[in-house]
């Protein structure tokens, strides 16, 4: 089965989907299911002889008689409630029934039996009822053969050998819109337990991500083809606010210096203690133009209002680096760059946004 698809909905919406190719069949594999029930070449023949001396005349009764044997059951009638449902079965079957045994061993056959399957794996028919309504196809079709036909055990024998065939290969749907479903399933329970995670990776002082949650959270961007701006951010000169007014303020100026971060991004972005009272901002899904609106409004943020601890009044700025990181880039290469752009911001003075080339232009 192909990597990276995992659920049914997936498998079903796509009108384009090639199931030979998706559930990784092969034709040496098909070939060999054939020689196995004893298709071969003369099959054709016999075939052709099927649907000029039965199917052809009969469809329209065989695809009648079929619906009402299979509507006396209970199982049956609870799948095709709905009538459109019904109508439209009647005509994949038709579909089904002109094209039955018609060039078996191409691809293009074995891909339209495979998509015939998927629409009774749609339409909620059960792999077993679905199997049973093979068995009143084959008598129906059987009945049709004239008694004196010299032909007769032949074709019965052909008949039984091309539904068979495709009776392989609807298990073959079945088999696989079970397992894609389960990989879906699989897959969402990974991505809420990865973001439980996150949440509660969450640094003990400013109540952010922590630097490995954040470096967790590029990674998945980068594995879901995501282009992310980053944020380098340091405050300016904050040594001295330590020095002057003791670790306890430094340390309340670092959570509102938090709580201004989260305030100036959207509720997507992603914002990190990165070191000490270093912070990074991971942007995603935006414009480069955006990505330097939010940057400046961090800044702003900062520079705009005074921070106040109990009779202080502290004004902090904030140096930041924006890059851009492709879904492809090197995400060590990246954060490095942001960083310098970080340290070009403080010495081109501080309070500052330095923009990469790439992301201004
Ligand atoms: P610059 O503008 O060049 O960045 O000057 P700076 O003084 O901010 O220099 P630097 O970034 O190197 O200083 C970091 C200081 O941050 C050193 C340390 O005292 C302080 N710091 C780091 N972590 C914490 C913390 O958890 N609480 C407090 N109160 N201070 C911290
Ligand atoms: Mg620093
Ligand atoms: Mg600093």
């Amino acid at each position: 089965m192909q990597q990276g698809k995992g659920n049914t909905a997936e498998l079903m919406n796509e009108k384009d989907q090639n199931y030979f190719e998706t559930f990784g069949i092969t034709m040496q594999q098909m070939r060999e299911r054939m020689a196995m029930l004893g298709l071969g070449e003369a099959d054709h023949q016999l075939c052709e002889h099927l649907h000029a001396r039965v199917l052809r005349p009969h469809a329209k009764d065989i695809i009648d008689q079929f619906y009402r044997l299979l509507l006396q059951s209970n199982e049956v009638t609870k799948v095709l409630k709905n009538h459109h449902s019904l109508e439209k079965l009647k005509r994949t079957q038709t579909q089904y029934l002109n094209s039955l045994g018609r060039n078996f061993d191409q691809q293009p056959y074995i891909e339209s039996r495979l998509r015939i399957g998927m629409a009774h794996v749609y339409a909620g028919v059960g792999l077993s009822v679905y199997m049973c309504a093979y068995r009143i196809l084959q008598q129906l079709i059987i009945d049709l053969i004239p008694m004196h036909s010299s032909k007769r055990d032949i074709l019965i024998a052909y008949i039984l050998k091309i539904t068979f065939f495709d009776m392989s290969l609807a298990i073959e749907c079945y088999h696989n819109a079970q397992i894609f479903g389960l990989v879906g399933a699989l897959k969402k329970i990974q991505h809420k337990a990865e973001r439980l995670e996150v949440k509660l990776q969450k640094d003990g002082l400013t109540r952010l991500l922590t630097r490995e949650s954040i470096f967790a959270l590029i990674k998945r961007k980068q594995e879901e083809n995501e282009a992310v701006h980053i944020l380098m951010s340091d405050l300016d000169h904050f040594k001295q606010v330590n020095d002057q007014y003791g670790h306890l303020v430094g340390d309340e100026v670092l959570r509102e210096v938090a709580r201004r971060i989260k305030h100036a991004t959207r509720e997507n972005d992603a914002v990190g203690r990165f070191g000490g009272e270093e912070f990074i901002i991971v942007i995603a899904q935006t414009t480069n133009e955006k990505a330097c609106i939010i940057a400046e409004r961090i800044r702003t943020e900062m520079e705009n209002e005074p921070i106040i601890i109990n009779e202080l009044e502290l004004t902090i700025t904030i140096s930041i680096g924006l890059a851009l990181l492709e879904p492809h880039a090197d995400m060590s290469q990246i954060l490095d760059k942001a960083d310098q752009l970080m340290y070009k911001a403080k010495t081109a003075g501080r309070n500052r946004v330095e923009v990469d080339d790439v992301v201004r232009s």
